[in-house]
Order: C-alpha cells, then sequence, then structure tokens
C-alpha cells in the first residue's frame, strides 16, 4: 500500500525511512521539502539521493485534498470545500488579517457533539479524519496562498482547530498533525499560535496538556450546567465542574497564562444579564489569578434548524460591559466571511450522517418546537435593545 506522506510527524517520518534502509536525518529533508517548499512529487526534491527518490516513488507519495470549490468573500476571507471521499466533505476558511493569517481547520467530518447552535452539528457525523487530512488542509492552504498571493515567505500564521468537529474526539490524528504544525522544519508555527478548541472533553484536556500543550480555548456557551446541557450535550457527560477543573490543570502545560472561552450569544437564551453575573461568580470560583480566562463573545450566525436567533449588538455590549467591569477580558468576536457562509458555526461541508446524531437533533428541535410554542403564544415579547 502507498503511504500518504502527510501522515507522518518528523519521528514518524524517521521510522519509515529507517523502514526503507535509508537514515533517519534523511525524514527531515523529506520533511521540509514537502511542508516547507510545498512540493509532492519525490522526483523534484532534487537534494535527495537518488536511491532513495527511487525508493519513495514506488512507496509513498503527498496525498492532497480535492478541492470540489473555494469561496472569496468581500472582506478577503476564504472557504474550501475539500472531497474527503464517500460523499464526505469538509470546509477550511482561510482569514486574512492585517498582523496575521489565520487559518480555520476541521477535524471531522460532521461532529458527533450535536451543539444546537452548530450547523456542523445538525449534520451529523461521518468519520474522523486522518492526520494527512488534516494536514493536508493546511499544506494546501499555506502553498495555494503562496503562489495566489506572489509571497516567498509565510502566509499562515495562525492554526485554530475550530472547523468541523471536536478535535478532542479524534485524539489520536489531532496530536500527530500538531506536531507537524510546530516542528522546526514543518510549518515551524509557536504553540501559542495553534489553538485547539473543545466543546469539554475532560480526560483529552488532559492528556493534550501532557503531549502537546498548545494554546486551548473552550467552547462554554452557556454559565450553568441546565443551560449547557441543552446547548452542548457533552456537558451531560462532563459538567461545568469538572470541565474548569481540567482548564486549571491545563493551564500548568498550556503556552498562555489563560485560557479562551468561547460563547456564541443567543437571543433570550444565554445572553441576559444574570447569565453574564453567573459568568463573573464562575470566574471568580475558578480562576487562579492573573489573566487566567478570556471571554470571546461571538455574534450567532443564524439558521433554520437551529429555532435560534442573534442577539442584538446592544444585548451583546451590554453583556461584554458586565463581564469587562468584573475584570474579565472580554472580545467581541468580528463576524467574516459571513457572506460564503464561512463564519463560525455556519461550517456545514457535506456529510454523510453515519451515526444519525442530526436526525436525533432534529427530533430534539421538533419537541422543543412542540413544547415551546403554547408558551411563546401568551409570553410577554422580549424587549429589543
Ligand atoms: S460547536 Fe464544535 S463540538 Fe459543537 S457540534 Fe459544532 S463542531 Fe461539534
Amino acid at each position: 500500500m502507498t503511504a500518504n506522506l502527510l501522515d507522518f510527524d518528523l519521528e514518524g517520518l524517521a521510522v519509515f525511512c529507517e523502514g526503507l534502509g535509508e537514515k533517519r536525518f534523511r525524514a527531515q529533508q523529506l520533511f521540509r521539502w514537502i511542508h516547507q517548499m510545498g512540493v509532492s512529487n519525490p522526483e523534484d526534491m532534487t537534494d535527495l539521493a537518488k536511491s532513495l527518490r527511487a525508493k519513495l516513488a514506488g512507496t509513498a507519495r503527498v496525498t492532497p485534498l480535492a478541492v470540489n470549490a473555494q469561496h472569496v468573500s468581500k472582506d478577503g476571507t476564504i472557504k474550501w470545500l475539500f472531497d474527503v471521499g464517500n460523499g464526505d466533505a469538509i470546509e477550511t476558511v482561510f482569514i486574512p488579517e492585517d498582523e496575521r493569517g489565520t487559518l480555520c481547520i476541521s477535524s471531522q467530518a460532521g461532529c458527533a457533539v450535536g451543539c444546537r447552535f452548530c450547523s456542523t452539528g445538525h449534520q451529523g457525523f461521518s468519520r474522523n479524519l486522518t492526520t494527512g487530512e488534516i494536514i493536508a488542509q493546511l499544506w494546501f492552504a499555506e502553498h495555494f496562498l503562496r503562489k495566489h498571493l506572489n509571497r516567498q515567505d509565510r502566509v499562515v500564521s495562525n492554526v485554530v482547530m475550530m472547523g468541523m468537529g471536536e478535535p478532542l474526539q479524534n485524539y489520536a490524528a489531532l496530536v500527530p498533525a500538531l506536531r507537524v504544525m510546530l516542528d522546526d522544519h514543518g510549518y515551524g508555527l509557536s504553540r501559542r499560535r495553534v489553538t485547539v478548541s473543545t466543546s469539554g472533553v475532560v480526560p483529552m484536556i488532559d492528556r493534550l496538556g501532557q503531549d502537546c500543550p498548545v494554546a486551548l480555548a473552550v467552547s462554554l456557551h452557556a454559565p450553568n450546567d441546565v443551560l449547557r446541557d441543552d446547548l452542548v450535550p457533552l456537558n451531560k457527560k462532563y459538567p461545568i465542574a469538572e470541565l474548569m477543573a481540567a482548564c486549571n490543570r491545563y493551564l500548568a502545560h498550556a503556552p498562555r497564562d489563560f485560557i479562551t472561552f468561547e460563547y456564541c450569544m443567543l437571543d433570550g437564551v444565554n445572553d441576559q444579564p444574570e447569565h453574564a453575573k453567573q459568568l463573573v461568580e464562575l470566574v471568580a470560583q475558578y480562576s487562579t489569578g492573573g489573566v487566567w480566562g478570556k471571554f470571546n463573545l461571538i455574534p450567532f450566525n443564524p439558521f433554520p434548524a437551529s429555532g435560534l436567533t442573534r442577539s442584538s449588538a446592544h444585548r451583546v455590549a451590554d453583556f461584554a460591559k458586565i463581564l469587562s467591569d468584573a475584570g474579565i477580558v472580554t472580545t467581541v468576536r468580528k463576524t467574516r466571511g459571513d457572506d460564503i457562509d464561512a463564519a463560525c458555526g455556519q461550517l456545514a461541508g457535506d456529510v454523510k450522517d453515519r451515526t444519525r446524531v442530526g436526525q436525533r437533533m432534529a427530533v430534539r428541535q421538533t419537541a422543543r418546537t412542540v413544547m415551546i410554542k403554547p408558551v411563546t403564544v401568551f409570553a410577554k415579547q422580549p424587549q429589543e435593545h
């Protein structure tokens, strides 16, 4: 079977080279050709010994992902839809800013967590991506953009594992991919510039702290367990207290001295002043001093199946003020690429739902609508700011 060279971190590639009867250091040369220079054909790797090139020709290749579509937003954000076979497609987004270029990478085709406010969650889950498929997104974006922008230097300066999927539910493939991103012979990104975002897979947060501590973002979205159980179903397994304790353990290893908490602002659901006050109490309860946690408030990008709407700008500002006044660093995320459905929570790819997560969510949503309807008929309308 032909090996995909994108599947290997440097150590894995050294072992592969040894298996071919080559010296381990050949892996460094090979790694640089692939990741730093974007070369896929061993024949073009001119400083490799001819004998190695011949061996590679028969046993290994760089397997890129096929691009199904590319969309460019008016704000410069680019979204690619990649074919990963068997009817599954994943999405990757590049967000250019003045000082940096951030690539948002997918880790799974679909997602089994089923968060209410997330398009991917509503699609269900097909399968985990391989290390090669995770890295192929960065490999393609970096070298495509260099060519496209006519640049020699690095274009992708930051990676966020915030695309489709829960990265910590694909841990075995994730960690080698992170190592390729961090490796000086690979993409040479600092740990602070690579962020893993999780909905709260507590045991894997602990393992990541041991194996490959990069920046950590936690999708919190609710200040208490009752609400979080509904918005992020994984909370039933790992409730907020366990998640916060894991965050504190992680900080002992993290490259930054704070955790980023993502909070999607949902009109009338989690955006009330009392929710902000509960967050302040939560931070006070678990903070170990210093900055500890930064909050990133995300304007919700509505889609019909969610049954949810976006909080008003005033409500978001009031919410942010309560947190800021309590000394919590709080930012409101600028929406990027929403004209091409590339903003947070909008990534949906094209997924064969093999676990029926999507179907179960649709049933839950119908039940919720039936329960809510009689109440809302008589309820006082929420005040618009
Ligand atoms: S928010 Fe993340 S964890 Fe939740 S369903 Fe979407 S992709 Fe999965």
